[in-house]
């Protein structure tokens, strides 16, 4: 008997990172995969890859990859725009809502383990795998994108540090 071939592989770091060092693991372990890279985005172009998320080993989301991209406001990681047959849904894994991230070779799938381990510094709620989040950019804290702004914009200042912030034109969070 042949050794038992290694068909899965983590690509937590990678995810967490860049769409680039994800898109470097996948065609390298994945044979024959194609993409059009569109700017800083990838589309996958049979949609081949299917992503799963679970939570403590059962799966509650599954779709086919889309596009694999940049995050919005060009912080680190991965954003996954993911087909579910009814609708197209982006998933941000972060250290904030991901445990770990395993690509599987053999069943072409990258299975997402999601775990709470962050609060919004705004509305105290779990930080979830489909929320869109941002942070101050000082003391790193996470929340919410939403209620992170409108904190910002009636108090000018982060909720945790309390040190000066405000929304610049182009919506980025500054250090004010
Ligand atoms: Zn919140
Ligand atoms: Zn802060």
């Amino acid at each position: 008997m042949s050794p038992k071939e290694i068909t899965k592989f983590p690509i937590t770091e990678a995810v967490f990172k860049d769409p680039s060092e994800v898109i470097k693991e996948l065609t390298e372990k994945i044979d024959g995969l194609k993409y059009t890279k569109v700017i800083q985005t990838y589309v996958m172009e049979n949609r081949r890859l299917t992503l799963i998320l679970q939570k403590t080993g059962s799966p509650y989301f599954r779709g086919k990859i889309v596009w694999i991209g940049n995050k919005k406001d060009g912080t680190e990681g991965t954003l996954f725009c993911v087909d579910t047959g009814s609708e197209l849904k982006q998933i941000n894994p972060t250290a904030e809502n991901t445990g770990s991230v395993i690509l599987d070779t053999k069943k072409e799938i990258i299975a997402v383990s999601t775990v709470s381990t962050a609060k919004c510094a705004v509305c105290s709620r779990d930080i979830e795998i489909f929320d869109d989040i941002t942070g101050c950019p000082i003391c790193q804290a996470k929340a919410h994108r939403d209620h992170l702004i409108d904190w910002i914009n009636m108090k000018h200042s982060c909720p945790i540090c309390n040190k000066s912030l405000y929304i610049s034109s182009t919506g980025a969070i500054s250090i004010g």
